[in-house]
């Protein structure tokens, strides 16, 4: 299969429930990234800074780029002036910094809550105490260069559906009453990104509105960037 007909065939199945598709195009050559595009993908997602700004200086400028990885408080400076959607916000300290990276760049830069819901120790993420807490803070509050619109979660790398499915649903439960408590009035708040290569369909049953597939779409990395 090409990565056209990969990007056709999963735009397929998810465009009639409308889910947003990010193509996941970590350690993939530009060549892959424009045969995506050629075949219509305009959202694509990285998890490291430097290949970020690499890609995005010479892809085309209608591309829309999220990040979706870890991100240190350091370099943010170098995707504030054009990144689309941060995924992976997971502390107060991180938010701060991204708002007055988008004060600089005269932005409002859209992120997500990057939510703790797998069942290992080596993911980043917020517990949902710590959620709230931060937006529950006067220091959040004041922030005028950010925007949450949603969160985000990586499901625990196993092939049990039913413990899957569980933590799909514990995001999606956690998204409603975070919605009813902080975001009650503000319709920009909607977005579940949960769901990639091995768990996508589960995660759109589950409620996801935006899936990071990878491996799926380009074939498999050579090496483990997690
Ligand atoms: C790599 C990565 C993905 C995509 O993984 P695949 O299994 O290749 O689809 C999705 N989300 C995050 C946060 C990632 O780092």
């Amino acid at each position: 299969m090409s990565i056209a007909n990969n990007i056709k065939n999963i735009k397929t199945e998810i465009n009639s429930i409308n889910v947003k598709l990010i193509a996941v195009s970590k350690t993939k050559p530009n060549s892959d990234l424009l045969e995506a595009y050629q075949a219509g993908q305009r959202i694509f997602g990285e998890n490291q800074v430097q290949e970020l700004v690499e890609k995005y200086n010479t892809l085309p400028k209608d591309i829309e780029w999220h990040l979706i990885g870890h991100l240190q408080t350091n370099k943010v400076k170098y995707i504030a002036p054009f990144i689309s959607l941060i995924h992976s916000v997971d502390s107060i300290k991180l938010l701060k910094e991204i708002n007055k990276e988008g004060a600089k760049s005269n932005r409002k830069i859209n992120c997500l809550l990057q939510i703790y819901i797998a069942d290992e120790e080596t993911k980043y993420g917020l517990g949902f105490d710590e959620a709230i807490e931060l937006l529950s803070s006067a220091e959040y509050k004041e922030m005028q260069n950010i925007n949450i619109v949603g969160l985000m979660g990586i499901a625990t790398n196993t092939e049990k559906q039913s413990q899957l499915k569980e933590e799909f649903y514990e995001l999606k439960t956690f998204f409603k009453g975070i919605k009813e408590s902080f975001f009650k009035n503000n319709d920009e708040f909607k977005e579940i990104s949960m769901g990639m290569s091995s768990d996508y369909k589960l995660a759109i049953e589950q409620g996801s509105t935006i899936v990071r597939i990878g491996s799926h779409i380009f074939g498999n990395r050579d090496y483990k960037t997690e």
